[in-house]
């Protein structure tokens, strides 16, 4: 089922996404060759609790980090650990948190250091195809609507969408319905409607769209080895006009700095 959100829970909700920017900005600010991906994970962690929240991701199904890491041809729900980032990696970072009972969940892909032109691009597109997505997401349009936007700009590019995985419905729950695949037709699937919370995250590769788990039972990648860039925003659908509960506004102000 689906779980409508009042405009009340909306905004308690908004608190918890907002929370997951600033924690990407306090991460961003240590990525650098050479930094080991469980310190960016502490980092993470001890500015969630001392925001008084908590991870959303450490413990759900087993996660055991704060942070889902990916670094290049990772994808998604790659765990923190001794890997140190190198120069020219791309590094994609998934946070959640549970403030009031709600969840908030965003994730950007960072580069490292000078990082090669053509994969540059396939972060700057795969960021502009997230907000492809949003414009869809609007009352009285369809999940498919969203997916479609998001697969038909960056197929451009000769880039592979994700199938495996897919963004979602978000509040109390850390995954509700509906699932919002980054890929789609126009005019399908279900019905927006206010109050609905959706997490869209499009997983775009650089090659093919097939991808692999790691034995390690969490780790997503790349069938061809190539890299893969991920964001991810939590959006409101209201009348008119999709509102972006989460934020990269604290996580760009960090990147122009550097
Ligand atoms: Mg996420
Ligand atoms: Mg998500």
């Amino acid at each position: 089922m689906i779980h409508y959100k009042s405009d009340e829970e909306i905004e308690i909700q908004r608190e918890s996404s907002l929370l997951v920017g600033k924690t990407l900005a306090e991460v961003a600010k240590h990525i650098k060759p050479g930094v080991k991906t469980k310190e960016l994970d502490k980092i993470a962690e001890e500015f969630i609790l001392d925001h008084g929240a908590k991870p959303g991701f450490k413990g759900y199904g087993g996660f055991p980090a704060t942070l889902c890491i990916s670094v290049n041809d990772e994808v998604v729900h790659g765990i923190p650990g001794e890997r140190e980032l190198k120069d020219g990696d791309i590094v994609s970072i998934d946070c959640g948190t549970i403030l009031n009972g709600f969840y908030g969940d965003s994730a950007y892909t960072f580069e490292v250091g000078e990082v090669d032109e053509e994969v540059k691009k396939l972060l700057e597109r795969t960021k502009q195809s997230l907000y492809r997505g949003i414009e869809m997401a609007v009352s009285g349009k369809r999940v498919g609507d969203i997916g479609y936007a998001i697969q038909n700009y960056v197929e451009q590019f000769g880039y592979g969408v994700v199938r495996d995985l897919v963004g979602h419905g978000v509040g109390r729950n850390l995954h509700e319905k509906p699932e919002v695949p980054n890929y789609g037709r126009r005019g399908t699937g279900v019905k927006l409607k206010k109050g609905m919370v959706l997490a869209i995250e499009p997983m775009i590769n650089m090659g093919r769209k097939e991808v692999v788990q790691d034995p390690d039972g969490w780790t997503i990648r790349t069938i061809d080895g190539k890299p893969s860039a991920h964001f991810e925003h939590d959006v409101a659908i209201r009348e008119g006009k999709a509102d972006i509960l989460s934020t990269f506004e604290y996580i760009e102000e960090v990147l122009n700095k550097k």
